[in-house]
């Protein structure tokens, strides 16, 4: 049974490629478990329809789909150019210009979508274009406006997004754009929070008081691609800890530090997020050539498989799913490289247990995984009300499915992209795990092995009104 069941999860963007609720719901049945929608492009509008059709889905087919809102953060763009196009030379002077009321005339001023005036040194470097284009600051011109001076031949076009890895923002990196999407967002079904360009624990934290402030209950992803916060091993670990999971956003990482840091500090991460049970997403490129081939390359098929050896909880799709042409063939071809992989390797055993909470809460996570292993268990059922027992449960990267309950929506979607979850909502009673495995064997949704009658569950439960599981029974089902 357990081959059948992705332990490592899929989420997909959602964009142009995947429009309706019938090609959303044909991209959830390939095997996606959360959508990102980025607040990067489209309109409030937009996302909210995007929201309806997932919802709408996801609840045809009775399954938990977690929506994660992708919050821009300082990606400083640049404004509109005539004609969509500016050719530069070495040694241009390019002006960045930030007032609102300024029209670019095809001239060496150009529009910025932020003030970088405020923000900038002379001397501190500058890219634009995906880092197509370097450049370094020489002067500040205006209370709105920089000079830059260009330092390759290239061109750049509307909109295109700037990279700053020298310049401190001073731990404000949420703009005017963000903080309208997060109060906006915080009355729509938004799961998870991404916030781009995290430096420090303290741009978390920020922002967890401002949902909380607006009342939402979603939980906070830290996007790391910045070069301030991969700078030590200390930071990396604050912002880890500070948030619920983190995302290793390749594609800004590697224009901002170098590609050549991406796959250590991957492996890094990933080790830090399930050693203090955190959510571990990798993104970005993971299969860049299905935008507009059917096929993926054999180097992207190693890399997706490489994340789940690591033992990442959820692998990412950009461009593939939300411009691409090929959208559902991507999903599939990623599923088909997850299954595989984790029916013929094994994600390495956690060396310590998992730091966070109560050291019995930790015991009991480590000794239920251990127990499913030992006695060949089909899966482990968590009762859950908050989500925490099944988050440890799972940074065990057990070898078996875990399939967790809980009375709450929220929780079950957030934990649709926790490593090895299947989560169901169900109301409340002490025994609601094993009713659940009953209906789910029933329905054919779990089917014991070949040539067997029962499923063997390890069951973690709690009491329902004190946090944490202090629980396991072994039970056939
Ligand atoms: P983005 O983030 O797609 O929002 O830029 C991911 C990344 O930078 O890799
Ligand atoms: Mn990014």
């Amino acid at each position: 049974m357990s081959k059948l069941f992705k332990r490592t999860k899929i989420l997909a963007t959602v964009g142009p490629s995947v429009f309706g609720a019938e090609k959303v719901e044909e991209m959830i049945m390939a095997g996606v478990n959360g959508c990102r929608l980025n607040c990067s492009h489209g309109t409030n509008e937009e996302r909210d329809e995007q929201i309806a059709w997932i919802r709408a889905a996801a609840a045809k087919k009775g399954r938990s789909v977690a929506i994660l809102q992708d919050l821009q953060g300082p990606k400083i763009r640049l404004g509109t150019l005539v004609d969509n196009h500016l050719d530069l030379v070495t040694g241009d002077e390019l002006i960045l210009e930030a007032d609102p009321n300024y029209e670019h005339d095809g001239s060496k001023r150009v529009p910025v979508q932020y003030n970088l005036a405020e923000k900038v040194k002379v001397g501190e470097p500058l890219s634009m274009f995906d880092g197509k284009v370097k450049s370094e600051v020489v002067e500040i011109v205006s209370e709105t406006a920089i000079k830059v001076a260009i330092l390759n031949d290239g061109f750049i076009m509307s909109k295109k997004g700037l990279n700053l890895p020298e310049t401190d923002f001073g731990g404000d990196i949420l703009t005017p754009k963000d903080l309208a999407d997060i109060e906006y967002g915080a009355k729509q079904d938004y799961d998870y929070v991404a916030l781009s360009f995290v430096q420090t624990a303290s741009d978390i934290e920020k922002l967890k008081q401002l949902l909380l402030s607006h009342g939402s209950t979603a939980k906070v992803v830290a996007k790391i691609e910045t070069k301030k916060a991969i700078s030590t091993d200390e930071n990396l670990e604050e912002i880890v800890k500070a948030s619920d999971g983190i995302m290793i956003a390749r594609g800004d990482m590697a224009v901002e530090a170098g590609a050549e840091v991406v796959p250590i500090v991957q492996r890094k991460l990933i080790a830090m997020c399930r050693a203090h049970s955190k959510l571990c997403i990798v993104a970005t490129q993971m299969l860049s050539s299905m935008v507009d081939s059917p096929e993926p390359t054999r180097a992207e098929v190693s890399d997706v498989a490489t994340a789940v050896v690591q033992g990442a909880d959820v692998v990412m799709l950009s461009d593939e799913t939300a411009n691409g042409k090929y959208p559902i063939e991507a999903v599939k071809a990623m599923k088909k490289v997850i299954l595989y992989t984790q029916g013929h390797s094994r994600v390495a055993r956690m060396e310590h247990l998992p730091a966070g909470g109560s050291a019995a809460y930790d015991a009991i996570s480590y000794a239920a995984a251990r127990l499913a292993e030992k006695i060949n268990a089909d899966l482990i059922i968590c009762q859950t009300a908050s989500g925490a027992t099944a988050t440890m449960v799972a940074a065990q990267r057990p070898n078996v499915p875990i399939v967790s309950v809980t009375p709450i929506e929220r929780v079950a979607n957030q934990m649709a992209l926790m490593y090895a979850n299947a989560a169901f909502v169900r109301p409340y009673s002490p025994e609601f795990g094993y009713d659940l495995g009953v209906e789910l064997k029933e329905s054919g949704y779990l089917k014991p092995e070949e040539g067997k009658k029962d499923l063997v569950a390890v069951i973690v439960s709690g009491d329902k009104d004190k946090a944490g599981s202090d629980t396991i029974r072994v039970r056939k089902i």
